[in-house]
């Protein structure tokens, strides 16, 4: 494995294989700063470990990295030096899947801070305002907020994902969640369905069980996820959050389809 974090200083180094050489870099990583973009980038600099003398410094390297699909973002970039491209073919080219996974770690970790702060308004979800305002259609809380707490639970020694999913209409005054159980995927992948159940988080009622089996029913999936501590306040605020984010950007982006009006007034008026 090319990455590591230094126990006491934390600090990310990566110890790139160069020939018979292992040479040792000190990484920066950043990543952008929209938490529902979903690039999977990271961008990182690297130094030579421990570069003290501030008049011989180098010019830190520059790599980008979609670590979900394992390549390198910009290995064309015309600013980039031949000598900065060949360190970021050597770099990639000695990474393994840990590598990925740990850059894959470090992205979502930044990226769940960047969402606890952002404000209601100031993140530009994607909906589908139609169905929604027509059809009632419901948002998935990790569709919205890809980098927000994910709820997890286990069953029967399995880990699953729980997909939340709410009613955004800002006049609706209900508090139903329609939960899928998964079989998580990679990255933002949410995987594959295995069971649903519905929940009125206020009353504590839940729905019937779909996809059951003889060794997982209702009351299997009801104890498993009840088991995600503060589980009913946490669907609350999550769907005061989903509804206020659908608010804000509805009155950005929606404007609804033309009605018959009635006849304006006034319009003959001298
Ligand atoms: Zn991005
Ligand atoms: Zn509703």
């Amino acid at each position: 494995m090319v990455f590591s974090v230094e126990n006491e200083t934390h600090k990310m180094v990566a110890a790139i294989q160069n020939g018979n050489i292992t040479e040792q870099y000190e990484c920066l990583l950043q990543v952008c700063e929209n938490p529902v973009c979903t690039c999977n980038i990271v961008r990182l600099s690297f130094s030579p470990y421990g570069q003290k003398d501030e008049k011989s410094l180098i010019s830190p390297y520059k790599v980008s990295i979609d670590f979900s699909q394992q390549i390198l973002d910009y290995p064309d970039e015309e600013y980039l030096t031949e000598e900065n491209r060949d360190f970021a073919e050597l770099l990639i080219g000695g990474m393994d899947d840990d590598d990925f996974g740990f850059l894959w770690g470090e992205y979502y970790t930044i990226k769940s801070q960047f969402t606890v702060e952002a404000s209601d308004d100031s993140i530009e979800a994607r909906f589908d305002y139609r169905e929604i305002e027509e059809n009632g259609l419901l948002a998935a809380y990790d569709a919205v907020l890809p980098y927000d707490l994910s709820l997890w639970i286990s069953i029967n020694g399995e880990n699953r994902l729980v997909l939340d999913q709410y009613c955004v209409l800002p006049d609706c005054t209900c508090t139903d969640t329609h939960l899928s159980i998964m079989i998580p995927g990679e990255y933002e992948d949410p995987g594959e369905e295995l069971y649903f159940i519905t929940l009125d988080y206020r009353k504590k009622k839940w729905g019937k069980l779909e996809g059951g089996t003889d060794s997982v029913d209702a009351k299997t999936v009801r104890s498993a996820v009840e088991e995600i501590p503060d589980l009913y306040n946490l669907l609350l605020h999550r769907h005061m959050r989903l509804r206020n984010i659908y608010f804000h950007c509805k009155s950005r982006h929606y404007t609804p389809s033309p009605q018959a009006h009635s006849p304006e007034t006034g319009r003959n008026d001298p």
